[in-house]
């Protein structure tokens, strides 16, 4: 992997305040952003923010480039990123995006992974993940409140809604992975995390994401038991590898009741560490003997999901979170690796359906009092919607802000654009310290193709149908977005995934409420049209409410 061609001097952070340092508001935001991302970032010294190797620029010769860029950029011009390395700047026009970013997409028949490892270690392309490379990535937040609602649907589909005392196996607590046994015990249970990396389970005990470091499998255990019995919620982490963990707790006769995996099991080079191997030694394999290292890997993966299956056969509730472990699996033997469900067909897609996604808000001028002002309006002014009424308010009590404060909240079509016109005005009116970006996860309506994971099992069979996050990034430029992206899949994602992501910033300005209503409506209703048209009945009422589609 190509990190660095001019390493940064200096530890990178957003910058914070109102000062600044490019032509406009509009230019500052994303500017912080792609800082945030950096501050946020797993390993700052190679531009790789979470996920094993989602970058934030090709290379640092890039992310100078960028920052010059963004410094410079006019009204009325737009910047062209490809793969995280500025191309060049047009000029468009005063509604046009600022900038516009492809990051490694590949065609068809050559999206393999060897393809892709060989592009990406020439420094033609970069995996972008889903929030890396476009810059909208806001910390383990990002993704904790779709663990916690995957979680609180769990609860009421198996267990009468509630986690109380029910045990939850899962493993990996990186970037994304780490917000796991926040989300498990606010969804009260007691949940295991098991990973490989002590550094990683510290970095999440110090933020404030788990609780305890058991000194061991026995005393885990232990752990898992006292909670269990006394009805407490509790986050628990043990450092081991999963594909050993797992099968010993078959042998052991301990059957969790909800299993899954957040390991970075979507890439066998970079990601998932084997069995029989430490970290520094798969570091070093990674380099001598890079096929050996992937072989290693996928062998560990099959013997976790095959533990996984048992699990299944012994009663527990067991999901794909996400990892493309079935996959990674299937292709070492394991067959039936597909029982295990994804959790978005099974859990997720009736949000989906009506537009509800992850939307989230960050503070630009780094104010925490920013966001709790907006949590104040979400809960005025959208009392009927549960589902962000009960988040705001566990979030405001648990969740610590990494980098620039920011929020996530599951909002649906309308509700978006209502709150983010709010917040505008309260820009305007000078009750929020300064400007606010607004973003979302690529996994939401219609921004994501990926056959194993966003649009699995589709009614209509249009799985890998991947028009639908084209169609989005483009409706996104027409409607005027500030920054839109399309990404596609890379290493062990390789050929599965397009997605496309838009962000949006409400300095307060007349444009802005035009951009904020026009982008987010647009962005919404295409999701929500995407499956209507699959067929999916509760997308086809919520079209027919909102007025959308011909
Ligand atoms: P990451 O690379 O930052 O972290 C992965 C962690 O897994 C690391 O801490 C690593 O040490 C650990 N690990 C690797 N092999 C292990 C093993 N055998 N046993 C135990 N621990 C092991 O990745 P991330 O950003 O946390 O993402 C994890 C996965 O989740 C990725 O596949 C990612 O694509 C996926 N993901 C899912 C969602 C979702 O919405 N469900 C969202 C984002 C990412």
């Amino acid at each position: 992997m190509t990190t660095s061609t001019k390493p940064a001097s200096t530890r990178i952070s957003a910058a914070r305040g109102s000062e600044l340092r490019c032509r406009g508001w509009r230019q500052e935001s994303l500017l912080r952003l792609l800082e945030n991302n950096l501050e946020n970032a797993e390993r700052q010294e190679d531009l790789v923010v979470y996920a094993s190797f989602a970058k934030a620029a090709r290379d640092w010769d890039s992310y100078h480039k960028i920052v010059h860029a963004l410094k410079n950029l006019q009204e009325s011009q737009t910047l062209i990123i490809q793969s995280g390395k500025p191309i060049g700047i047009f000029n468009t026009h005063k509604m046009a995006p600022l900038v516009l970013m492809a990051n490694g997409n590949i065609v068809g028949r050559w999206a393999t992974p060897e393809n892709f490892y060989e592009l990406q270690d020439k420094g033609l392309t970069i995996w972008g993940g889903l929030t890396a490379a476009d810059w909208q990535y806001i910390g383990s937040q990002g993704v904790i409140q779709g663990t916690y609602e995957i979680l609180a649907q769990v609860a009421r589909e198996h267990f009468k809604g509630s986690l109380k005392g029910k045990f939850v196996l899962t493993a990996g607590m990186g970037g994304m992975g780490g917000a796991q046994p926040l989300a498990g015990k606010l969804a009260g249970a007691v949940i295991l995390v098991v990973e490989v990396d002590r550094a990683r389970i510290e970095k999440r005990v110090a933020a404030g994401y788990c609780e305890l470091i058991a000194d061991d499998l026995d005393h885990a255990l232990a752990l898992v038991e006292e909670a269990q019995k006394k009805g407490i919620a509790r986050s628990i982490s043990v450092v081991g590898n999963a594909a050993e963990i797992y099968p010993e707790l078959l042998k052991r006769g301990v059957i969790p009741d909800v299993v899954t995996d957040q390991t970075s099991a979507h890439d066998t080079l970079y990601g998932y560490v084997p069995v029989g191997l430490t970290i520094a030694e798969t570091e070093a394999m990674r380099k001598s003997n890079p096929t050996e290292v992937r072989k290693r890997a996928l062998e560990s993966i099959a013997v976790e999901v095959q533990a996984m299956l048992e699990f299944k056969k012994k009663g527990s509730v067991v999901f794909d979170n996400g990892n493309n472990i079935r996959s990674q699996a299937a292709e070492c033997g394991v067959t039936n690796a597909f029982d295990i469900d994804i959790f978005t067909a099974r859990y997720l897609r009736p949000l989906f359906c009506k537009g509800i996604g992850p939307f989230r808000w960050i503070a630009l001028t780094g104010e925490p009092n920013d966001i709790q002002y907006i949590d104040q309006l979400v809960l005025e002014h959208f009392p009927e919607n549960e589902l962000a009424a009960n988040w705001i308010k566990l979030a405001g009590e648990h969740i610590k802000f990494e980098a620039l404060p920011a929020r996530i909240c599951w909002m649906g079509h309308g509700e978006r654009t209502k709150l983010a016109l709010l917040v505008n005005d309260a820009v305007r009116d000078k009750k929020l310290s300064g400007p606010i970006a607004f973003t979302r996860d690529h996994l939401d309506g219609a921004a994501m193709t990926h056959p194993r994971i966003g649009t699995e099992g589709m009614l209509d069979g249009s799985d890998a149908i991947s028009d639908w996050p084209l169609l989005n990034a483009l409706l996104n430029t027409a409607s005027a977005a500030d920054l839109v992206a399309i990404h596609s899949g890379g290493g062990g994602y390789a050929g599965y995934m397009t997605s496309a992501g838009a962000t949006i910033t409400a300095d307060g300005t007349d444009e802005a409420a035009q951009r904020l209503s026009t982008a987010l409506t647009a962005d919404t209703g295409l999701g929500v049209l995407r499956f209507a048209d699959a067929n999916y009945s509760e997308a086809q009422e919520a079209a027919k409410e909102h007025k959308l589609g011909l």
